[in-house]
C-alpha cells in the first residue's frame, strides 16, 4: 500500500511533465473504481482545464485545476498513476485515462479498485482532507506537540504512528522501520514516552521518509512510479517483512506480532 514516500515519488515524477499542460479529455474503462466521481463530472470539471499545481497531502494527490476545481487521487491498495502514451496492447485494470496536451496520457490503473478519484468544483474543499493530520515535515509537528497528543493515552506507539489524523502518510512499513531506528518497542504506551524519545521518533520519522523518497519509494508488492519503475527502498528495510531472520544490528531473530489487524516486525533486544 503506497505511503507518503511513494505518493511523493509519484508527485515528483508527474509534476514537471504535467503542470502547465491542459487536460483534453477523460476516458473510462469497463469497470469503475469503488470511489470515483462520475465520468460526466470528471469530463465537466477536468477536460479542457490547465493543471496549475500538483500537491500532496498525506497519501492524497491534489491536482489544482484552472478555474478553481481540484482533482483528488488516492492510490488505495494497488492504484498506479502512469504517464505516457497508452501502451499497446492496452494495460489491464485501467479505470481512467486522462488525455493531456502534448500527446500524453495519465492512466489510473488499480487491480483491487480501492483507489479514489474525486473531483471537487471550485469553492468546495475536498472532504477527505478534513481527516488528514499534520505533515511529518511540517514545522507544526514538534516533539512537544506529539507528547501533548499522547498525554494520558495508553495507546501503543505503533498505532499512534499509523493514525493519519495525527501525522499524515505513515503506513505499516515505515512505522515498523521508524520504531526500530528509534529503538522503541511497538507496544510502548504513548503516554510513557519522554520528550527525548519523541525527539528521536520524529527525527527517525523524517530521516526514513526522506531517504525512502530519495530511493524512489518501497516496492514490496506492486508499487511503481509514474514511469512504471519500481522503487528500491525495500533493500534498506531492517525489520519490515523480515520475521524469523536475524536482526541486522544484534543477531536476535526478528519478531512478528499483530497490532490493530496489521503485522508489526521488531527486534526484542534492540527495541525497549
Ligand atoms: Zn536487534
Amino acid at each position: 500500500m503506497p505511503e507518503l514516500p511513494e505518493v511523493e515519488v509519484i508527485r515528483r515524477g508527474l509534476a514537471p511533465r504535467l503542470v502547465g499542460r491542459r487536460f483534453l479529455a477523460v476516458a473510462t474503462g469497463e469497470k469503475s473504481l469503488r470511489q470515483a466521481s462520475s465520468p460526466a463530472q470528471l469530463r465537466h470539471w477536468v477536460a479542457g482545464r490547465q493543471l496549475l499545481r500538483l500537491r500532496r497531502r498525506g497519501k492524497y494527490l491534489l491536482f489544482d485545476l484552472e478555474g478553481g476545481g481540484t482533482l483528488l487521487v488516492h492510490l488505495g491498495m494497488t492504484g498506479r498513476l502512469l504517464l505516457g502514451p497508452v501502451p499497446s496492447p492496452p494495460l489491464p485494470h485501467v479505470h481512467l485515462i486522462f488525455k493531456v496536451e502534448g500527446g500524453l496520457e495519465l492512466i489510473f490503473q488499480d487491480v483491487r479498485r480501492f483507489g479514489q478519484v474525486l473531483v471537487f468544483p471550485p469553492g468546495i474543499a475536498p472532504a477527505p482532507l478534513a481527516q488528514v493530520g499534520r505533515e511529518p515535515f511540517s514545522k507544526k509537528v514538534t516533539p512537544q506537540w506529539l507528547a501533548e497528543k499522547a498525554q494520558g493515552r495508553l495507546r501503543p506507539l505503533k498505532n499512534f504512528l499509523l493514525d493519519g489524523r495525527l501525522m499524515a502518510g505513515i503506513g505499516n512499513i515505515y512505522a515498523c522501520e521508524i520504531l526500530f531506528a528509534a529503538g522503541i518497542h511497538p507496544t510502548a504506551p504513548v503516554s510513557r514516552l519522554s520528550i527525548e524519545e519523541w525527539e528521536l521518533v520524529l527525527k527517525e520519522t523524517r530521516r526514513i521518509l526522506k531517504r525512502a523518497i530519495l530511493k524512489g519509494g518501497t516496492t514490496v508488492a506492486n508499487f511503481l512510479n509514474s514511469r512504471g519503475e519500481a522503487g528500491v527502498f525495500q533493500l534498506e528495510l531492517l525489520v519490515y517483512g523480515r520475521a524469523a531472520e536475524p536482526c541486522r544490528r544484534c543477531g536476535q531473530i526478528i519478531s512478528r506480532i499483530t497490532q490493530g489487524g496489521r503485522s508489526t516486525f521488531f527486534c526484542e533486544v534492540c527495541q525497549k
